[in-house]
């Protein structure tokens, strides 16, 4: 019998069904808007929606922050710290047996493919859970050797009720960076998330539901940001407010919550960041980490490698090399595994994307790769989802818009420099200071650059390098604060001091 050996494909995941319907969590209770309103969440890949989503305005924020406030002054304040981390393991132990039917919804919602939702997002999303279900009873404080004749100590007393406004690219991810710290430092919350990408949220407030969260400690509000989004940001009785999303919008926030209340303000915000590979590099391992720095999550990433700096000896071999690879990028429906790119997460983001690459072209970069919505071999299903090409432009300079503003979009700008000094100097130069990486086999060269670069995280010869133990964070106006690890508990956790005398 002759053996006719194709490789074996491997099988499309189904997508999952959604109800027709989805309403918001208030105070242990799934609700329509008080509004009646719902919207619609819009598939990225087909353009078809995938349900309507109850719509909450200020009316909805109240009614949760109010529940917020009940659930701290009742059986959520009184619990132990030991037993607020074990309700935070729980859900880690949720989410985790629930990570395929989680991956295929945020797939779905979002556009990334099923391949990262399930080794990027649901691993990094069980993890944050499970490292600050830890931290729930080591939040202590303090003993101080005063002068005089008095005990005094410190208590980490959580903020409050807190409010916390999360973006769609990476929606179940930013969720645990916020939900995470705020849980195990003992606050309520309430979630906004981002209106392109609501279901995984809506299901992981579920699952914390069911694994035994107070009634109220967690309330989700689906909604719009100039509605919902700036009502939580502005009210009178919300502690804290957590912020990701854009710089403009970081600035409402900030302005909301200073002509409130005055509430704690931290805020993630943009990026522009230098990737920089001098000429002493392993040169493959650079080009692999510069196409993932840029091209991951369809480049949706705060932190995207968007000003490639190559240093001038290999930028012809370096551009050759690059274009190659990029040529080669699987793009295509999110449900198959090979895919590597998806769609952008909505037609607005698409509009936004195509208008920087024409930008470009008008600029005089040169294009090398991609520069239209999507190859010829896309199926027809997704003939109306928001593709964009990946994208390569050379001779890329400083004050061309492609290098200066966040694109959100998988279009790579590749700058050609002589020395560290002048990469340095220009590296700096941009407003945001959220992240950096270096690409050199010298020691003291990576750790001159590391120490000169103002950025809150710094690559050495990698790329994208995320632990829920170590945190993360902008300069500049890329943000306030730190996420992630130990320093995103002083986020959440208010220092009380107490003078005994004795
Ligand atoms: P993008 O333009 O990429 O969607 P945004 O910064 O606008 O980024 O969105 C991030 C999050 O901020 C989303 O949840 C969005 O609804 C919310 N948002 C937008 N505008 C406001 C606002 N004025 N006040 C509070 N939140 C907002």
């Amino acid at each position: 019998m002759a053996a006719t050996a194709t490789a074996p494909t491997k099988a499309r995941v189904t997508p999952p069904k959604v109800k027709a319907e989805q309403p918001m969590l208030i105070g242990g209770k799934w609700v329509p808007s008080v509004s009646g309103k719902t919207f619609q969440t819009v598939d990225p890949a087909t353009g078809k929606t995938i349900c309507e989503v109850a719509e909450g305005d200020k009316a909805d924020i109240d009614l949760a922050v109010k529940a917020a406030r009940k659930a701290m002054d009742g059986p959520w304040g009184r619990m132990s710290a030991g037993e607020r981390g074990r309700l935070i393991s729980k859900l880690a132990d949720a989410v985790e047996s629930h990570k395929d039917e989680l991956a295929a919804l945020e797939t779905l919602d979002n556009g990334k493919p099923i391949a990262d939702s399930l080794a990027a997002d649901l691993p990094l999303t069980i993890d944050c859970y499970r490292y600050y279900a830890g931290w729930a009873d080591k939040n202590h404080g303090q003993t101080i050797p005063v002068t005089g004749d008095y005990f005094c100590y410190t208590r980490h007393e959580p903020v409050g009720v807190v409010g916390q406004i999360i973006p769609w690219n990476f929606p179940l991810l930013m969720q645990a960076w916020k939900w995470g710290p705020a849980l195990a430092c003992g606050n309520t919350l309430v979630l906004k998330p981002a209106e392109q990408t609501p279901l995984t949220a809506l299901r992981v407030a579920e699952l914390a539901t069911n694994v035994g969260f107070p009634d109220g400690v967690i309330n989700v509000v689906p909604g719009y940001g100039p509605t919902a989004g700036a009502a939580l940001a502005g009210h009178m009785d919300v502690d804290k407010i957590a912020f990701t999303g854009e710089t403009s919008t970081g600035k409402l926030v900030m302005t909301a919550a200073a002509q409130s209340n005055l509430k704690r303000v931290s805020l993630e915000l943009g990026g522009k960041s230098p990737n920089v590979v001098f000429a002493d590099a392993d040169l493959d391992a650079a080009v692999e980490g510069a196409y993932f720095g840029l091209f991951f999550n369809q480049g949706q990433c705060c932190v995207a490698g968007s000003r490639l700096f190559v240093e001038e000896k290999v930028y012809d071999q370096f551009v050759e090399k690059m274009t190659k690879k990029t040529k080669g990028r699987r793009l295509g429906d999110p449900f198959h595994p090979d895919t590597e790119q998806g769609p952008q997460v909505s037609k607005e983001q698409q509009d936004r994307v195509r208008g920087y690459i024409e930008a470009g072209k008008k600029e005089g970069a040169k294009l090398l790769v991609g520069g239209s919505d999507a190859p010829s071999s896309l199926a027809a299903a997704h003939a109306n989802g928001y593709f964009v090409e990946p994208t390569v432009f050379t001779d890329v300079k400083d004050d061309m818009k492609i290098a200066q503003e966040e694109i959100f979009g998988p279009v790579m700008s590749i700058l050609k420099f002589k020395d560290a000094a002048e990469v340095i100097e220009r590296g700096n130069r941009t407003f945001y200071g959220l992240a950096a990486a270096v690409w050199t086999k010298d020691v003291q060269k990576a750790i001159r650059l590391s120490n000169a670069l103002k950025a809150g995280t710094v690559w050495v010869n990698c790329y994208d390098v995320f632990d829920a133990r170590a945190p993360f964070g902008g300069f500049k106006m890329s943000g306030i604060g730190r996420e992630l690890g130990q320093y995103a508990l002083q986020l959440y956790t208010e220092v009380k001091t107490v003078y005994m005398a004795v």
